[in-house]
């Protein structure tokens, strides 16, 4: 249920995202249990102050796993980031051409399955479109008209 199955916009691999994006009342329950125990353990009893460590509990939840979330939609194939995407493009379409480039050099990649990358093979049929177009236009020029 905190995890669910998505593919990359990218490269069309299939990952495991986290759907979790803020901490719950079980985060909450946790933090006020650590809270207390923490005011236990140095105040020999429960002190107002315990309110102050039960805050830093709730923001280091709240910041674990809203960071988790944000790290689990990053591709780790491609480096593809949907989120950053729909800010600054050029920023995504840099890191990803460094994580491909990552990739092509390390070793192990030539183990892992092959990535479905869209641009690459958009622009040999965009060639071949132009180049046949204009070999077309080119004939039609010089042959002769049929009667
Ligand atoms: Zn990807």
């Amino acid at each position: 249920m905190m995890r669910q199955d998505v593919y990359c916009a990218f490269c069309s691999t299939k990952r495991k995202i986290y759907t979790k994006k803020h901490s719950g009342l079980i985060n909450i329950v946790i933090s006020l249990f650590m809270a207390i125990l923490t005011s236990l353990i140095v105040y020999q009893d429960l002190d107002i102050r315990m309110s102050i460590v039960l805050g830093f509990y709730l923001a280091l939840s709240e910041i674990f796993i809203h960071l988790r979330w944000r790290m689990s939609l990053i591709c780790h194939e491609c480096g593809f980031d949907p989120i950053l995407y729909n800010k600054n493009p050029e920023l995504v379409a840099n890191k990803v051409k460094l994580q491909l480039e990552k990739r092509k050099l390390d070793p192990n990649s030539y183990l892992k399955p092959k990535l479905k990358i869209p641009i690459k093979i958009l622009d040999k049929n965009i060639n071949k479109v132009t180049i046949k177009k204009n070999i077309s236009d080119t004939q039609s020029l010089f042959s002769p008209p049929s009667a």
